[in-house]
């Protein structure tokens, strides 16, 4: 208590220490994206076997190759097997895990294989330590920092995953969902009404334009997972971030969007949590500075 008495009275030390908590907490979020893919894959498949072991109008020789290679599947957790060079497979020793130095005292590759360790790693650290000194920033080391911090966290945790697999798993959107509702109990962002508002209207929102874009175009623009991303934020935040959101994420997207089809030349599948992530956390950040901007301009 008397060492979050010190950050409290001291900015510059608590800015300094939640910089170096956010690496870690970084290097943390970068086994969350890479595994809880797995995971959901391990998951799947043990529910497909199990489901087709139940057919008893299927031939046996049909379901049992699949029985076997899910009997034979390794189980994967957050911190079981060990984390390995994905090329050689070499076991990463402590002192190789430290968030940014170990990457940059390796000057980015394999101490074994001297592969090229993938550039998102260090930068996922370091972007998670920027936001957490932003965050705590603006918002000091209160109780509305700190669950500040774990929405931000879980944010980059969302946009790595989507980024690589167009996913939004409900194990990280509905607990933050939770979350959002019961620190709004307290009034710390938005009022308790105000959250539940935000959560229904930001799955609507959503589901009202991909309906809309789906009559047109009869293309599914947009997944389930980005409706309740955006009903997350909306439990944080309450309904009047949502059109700021939407307009930020959709800005974004469009660039990038824009640019990626320039590049790659072809209209490949486009994840577009990433960007709602993205204006979250702006709309967290300075979401009343910039509404109060943009509604002083016409006073
Ligand atoms: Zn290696």
């Amino acid at each position: 208590m008397q060492f979050i008495q010190l950050l409290q009275d001291n900015t510059t030390l608590a800015l300094f220490v939640f910089g170096l908590l956010g690496l870690c907490v970084g290097s943390f979020l970068n086994v969350i994206i890479h595994r809880i893919p797995l995971m959901m894959i391990y998951d799947w498949r043990q529910e497909c076997s199990h489901f087709l072991a139940d057919q008893v109008d299927m031939p046996r020789e049909h379901t049992q190759p699949l029985t076997n290679i899910v009997a034979n599947d390794q189980p994967i957790t957050l911190s079981r097997p060990a984390s390995r060079c994905p090329h050689c497979a070499h076991k990463i020793k402590w002192y190789e895990n430290i968030p940014l130095i170990s990457w940059l005292i390796l000057r980015g590759r394999c101490s074994d294989c001297k592969a090229f360790i993938d550039l998102r790693y260090p930068l996922v650290e370091g972007v998670t330590a920027l936001l957490s000194v932003l965050v705590i920033y603006q918002f000091g080391v209160s109780g509305t920092g700190l669950s500040a911090l774990v929405l931000v966290w879980t944010l980059i945790a969302l946009t790595g995953i989507d980024f690589d697999t167009q996913l939004l798993p409900d194990r990280l959107t509905f607990p933050l969902a939770g979350l959002g509702l019961a620190v709004n109990s307290q009034g710390w962002f938005v009022s308790p009404t105000q959250s539940i508002w935000g959560l229904l209207l930001g799955f609507l929102s959503l589901w009202v334009v991909v309906k809309i874009f789906y009559l047109i175009t009869k293309k599914h623009g947009m997944g389930q997972g980005d409706f309740k991303l955006l009903a997350v934020l909306g439990a944080w935040l309450g309904p009047l971030m949502l059109p700021l959101i939407i307009l930020l994420s959709s800005l974004l997207g469009s660039v990038v969007g824009l640019i990626l089809m320039k590049k790659q030349g072809e209209s490949r599948p486009f994840a577009f949590g990433p960007y709602i992530a993205i204006a979250g956390i702006v709309a967290l950040l300075y979401g009343s500075d910039i509404v109060s901007w943009y509604l002083g301009m016409y006073t």
